[in-house]
C-alpha cells in the first residue's frame, strides 16, 4: 500500500495540473458515475493530503475523497485523454490535462462536517505543519500495544505504512514489540523527528531511503538494493541478510498479519 508520501506527492501533482481550472468528471467503469455528475463543472480549489487520504477541494464546498488502499492508481497526462482501458472508477478532464484513477478502496463526495469528521479519525500526519505529536504520545504512553503496531494504526500517526515504522524503528534501536507505554517522552520526540525526516525525503524523491550516507553502498562499498521499492533501507524485506550496521542476520516476525523486520542486535531495547 502507498505511503503517506506518495499521496502527498499526488495531492501536489493534482494541484500543479489542475488548481483553478474547470473540472469535467466522468466514470467510464460506471461505479462512480453519480458523484462525477456532481463534479462536473466545479472548479478545483485546493488538493490536500492527510495520511494516506487525498483530498480534492471543490469550489461550493464539495470535497472528493480517494483513498487508494492496496490496489488504487492514479495515471494522467497532458492533452486529450486515450481511450478507457480497464476500469477507471474515475476520469477528470480539464483543457489541459487528464487523470484518470482505478481500483481505489475508497472513491467518494464529502460534505465539510465529513472532512472534518475524516480528519477527527486520524492521527496526526508527520508530513503536515499542524501535525501535533503530543496527540500521538497521548495514546502511546498509555498503550501495552507494541508500538510497530501502535505506528501502523492510522487514529495514532497518519500516513506510516511498514516501511517507514520499520525503518524508523531501527534507526531509533527500538524493538518493534516494546509496549507503547515503556517509550519515554524524549525517545518519542526523537522517533517523530525522524519520520517526519524520512518522510519529507519520500516526498521529495518519490521513493523510501532510510539508509545513513555513513552505512550507503557508496561508502560501505556493498551491493545496491534491488527491490521494487528502490530505496535503500536497513531491515524491510531482508529477513537472513546481515544487518548493515552490527552484521547480525535480520529477523522476521509477524504482527496481527504483517510482517515485522528488525535486527536482534542494534534494536535490543
Ligand atoms: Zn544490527
Amino acid at each position: 500500500m502507498p505511503e503517506g508520501h506518495t499521496i502527498h506527492r499526488l495531492a501536489a501533482r493534482h494541484a500543479e495540473l489542475f488548481v483553478g481550472d474547470k473540472m469535467h468528471a466522468a466514470s467510464p467503469q460506471g461505479r462512480f458515475a453519480e458523484g462525477a455528475a456532481r463534479l462536473t463543472g466545479s472548479v478545483l480549489d485546493g488538493t490536500e493530503a492527510y495520511g494516506k487520504h487525498l483530498l480534492h477541494h471543490y469550489a461550493g464546498e464539495v470535497t472528493l475523497h480517494v483513498h487508494l488502499g492496496l490496489y488504487g492508481k492514479f495515471a494522467d497526462g497532458a492533452g486529450e485523454p486515450p481511450e478507457p482501458v480497464g476500469q477507471v472508477r474515475l476520469r477528470l478532464t480539464s483543457d489541459r490535462h487528464w487523470l484518470d484513477l482505478r481500483g481505489p478502496t475508497a472513491c467518494e463526495l464529502l460534505t465539510p462536517p465529513e472532512v472534518a469528521a475524516l480528519r477527527a479519525r486520524l492521527g496526526p500526519d508527520p508530513l503536515r505543519a499542524d501535525a501535533d505529536p503530543e496527540r500521538a504520545y497521548a495514546r502511546i504512553s498509555r498503550s501495552v500495544t507494541p508500538l510497530a503496531a501502535l505506528l501502523l494504526d492510522q487514529s495514532v500517526v497518519a500516513g506510516t505504512g511498514l516501511i517507514f515504522v520499520t525503518e524508523a524503528l531501527f534507526r531509533a534501536g527500538l524493538p518493534p514489540l516494546l509496549p507503547g507505554r515503556d517509550l519515554g517522552r524524549a525517545e518519542w520526540a526523537e522517533l517523530w523527528a525522524d519520520l517526519v525526516a524520512l518522510m519529507r525525503v519520500g516526498v521529495a524523491r518519490g521513493r523510501i531511503d532510510t539508509v545513513r550516507d555513513v552505512h550507503s553502498p557508496e561508502v560501505t562499498g556493498r551491493a545496491a538494493r534491488v527491490d521494487r521499492h528502490g530505496g535503500e533501507v536497513y531491515v524491510y524485506r531482508r529477513p537472513g541478510a546481515p544487518c548493515h550496521v552490527c552484521g547480525t542476520e535480520v529477523s522476521r516476525g509477524e504482527l496481527a498479519g504483517r510482517n515485522l523486520y528488525w535486527c536482534p542486535t542494534c534494536q535490543a531495547g
